[in-house]
């Protein structure tokens, strides 16, 4: 039985100063890797999945997603959590949680400061009467694909965090300090005199999103500094898709009916890439 909440894997992070990473999923493939990933390096990982791949794209529903992964973790060696990513929605949130999430995180970080308190504090009174934890987010983190990494505007300010965590009494909380979703064009550099500001101010474990691309000596310092959840995605599907296309390729003329060994050959390059990243975890 190794399928955990959230909050005990973040609680382990911060214990031992270092972060935990979830791994935006898709499906059965990446989900398995994961797994398998985490298990032959021996560190817990969590699973997410963003809303829209159940509500809008047609990969999974909640409800399967959750029972899945479940069914999957429980036969795990090593703790494995599930997450639901960036979440606009409070009836969605509902339904996730419904599906057995024990984790999400409420995004409202497009209002301004009074209206991400009002709408994270009501979406937290209902998860913490679930037994679920909540992750928010304060700043934007925006897309590389803009530059939004290299804009201080979006930047979290050290001086809403205090108001916010106390107001809200989140679990975890998403910041900007030079990271975005997506490929960077060019390497970030994380605001790493700001995470310490923003770390010095709460106690709230702190998360950082657009992993991609990061490198990883800023990774190493930032997991010291106070990140105990790392989101880690555009480079898995890039992964993925190398992957389908290498073994397409490598089994051509055979045909577009050639699909049987496809899942293991996936899973495999997936399983191999992700061991390398957890290795930067020292749990
Ligand atoms: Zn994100």
């Amino acid at each position: 039985m190794s399928f955990v909440k959230g909050i005990e894997l973040i609680k382990m992070a911060e214990k031992a100063n270092t972060s935990v990473i979830a791994f935006n999923c898709l499906d059965y493939n990446m989900v398995a890797s994961v797994i398998a990933a985490a298990e032959r390096v021996k560190k817990p990982a969590m699973i997410m999945l963003l809303p829209e791949h159940a509500t809008k794209n047609k990969v999974t529903t909640f409800e399967a997603f959750g029972a899945m992964v479940k069914a999957m973790a429980e036969k795990a060696t090593v703790p494995i959590a599930l997450h639901l990513d960036h979440c606009y929605d409070e009836e969605e949130i509902k339904r996730a949680i419904d599906a057995g999430f024990t984790s999400v995180m409420y995004d409202a970080s497009q209002y301004d400061l009074d209206e991400n308190i009002r709408r994270t504090k009501a979406v937290v009174w209902y998860a913490h009467s679930k037994g679920v934890m909540v992750e928010a987010e304060l700043g934007s983190v925006g897309l590389a694909q803009n530059n939004d990494n290299e804009k201080a505007d979006f930047y979290t300010k050290p001086e809403a965090v205090k108001k916010f965590t106390e107001a809200t009494d989140v679990d975890a909380l998403a910041i900007a300090i030079g990271n975005a979703h997506g490929d960077y064009p060019f390497p970030p550099k994380l605001d790493l005199e700001r995470l310490d500001e923003i770390n010095a101010i709460t106690d709230v474990p702190l998360v950082l999103h657009g992993g991609s691309g990061i490198p990883e000596d800023q990774l190493a310092e930032a997991f010291s500094r106070g990140i105990n959840k790392f989101n880690y995605g555009t480079d898995t599907m890039h992964c993925y898709n190398d992957a389908v296309l290498a073994y397409h390729k490598a089994h051509e003329p055979a045909g577009s009916n050639d699909m049987i060994g496809e899942a293991e050959f996936v899973q495999k390059a997936i399983t191999d890439f992700l061991a390398k990243k957890l290795d930067l975890v020292k749990l």
